[in-house]
C-alpha cells in the first residue's frame, strides 16, 4: 500500500479551479462500480465509525447503517461496491490508519 500523504490545491481565484463534472440526474441512477480497479475495505476492527469517509464519498457508494451498542445509537459505514468506483477518497480521508485498505487492483 502507499504511504498515506496530504496535500493541498490552493486557487486564488474562482476562474482558475478546474469545471466540475455536473451530472443531470442524480448519481443513485448511475452505477458507477464497473469503472473501479481499487477496491476499498474497511476493517471493522479498526474503524471508529466516524463517518468522515460517507461525508467525502463522491458517490452515493458508502451507506451508513444505524445499529445500538449499549443503548445507544451508532453508525458505521457500508461500502456498496454497485457505485463505488474506487476513487480512494474515503482512503485518504479516514482519519484512522489501516481503517480502510485498498484489496484487489484491476487490469
Ligand atoms: S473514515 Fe475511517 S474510521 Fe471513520 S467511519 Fe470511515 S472507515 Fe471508519
Ligand atoms: S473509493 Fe471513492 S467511490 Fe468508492 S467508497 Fe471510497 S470514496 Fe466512495
Amino acid at each position: 500500500m502507499p504511504e498515506k500523504t496530504e496535500k493541498q490545491i490552493v486557487f486564488d481565484k474562482v476562474k482558475d479551479t478546474p469545471p466540475l463534472a455536473v451530472s443531470l440526474y442524480t448519481m443513485d441512477y448511475n452505477k458507477t462500480g464497473s469503472w473501479r480497479n481499487v477496491r476499498p475495505v474497511i476493517d471493522y476492527e479498526k474503524c471508529t465509525g466516524c463517518m468522515t469517509c460517507w461525508k467525502f464519498c463522491p458517490e452515493p457508494a458508502i451507506d451508513a447503517e444505524k445499529y445500538e451498542e449499549d443503548g445507544k445509537e451508532k453508525y458505521k459505514p457500508v461500502i456498496d461496491y454497485e457505485y463505488c468506483k474506487g476513487c480512494g477518497i474515503c482512503w485518504v480521508e479516514c482519519p484512522v490508519e489501516g481503517a480502510i485498505y485498498t484489496e484487489e487492483e484491476g487490469e
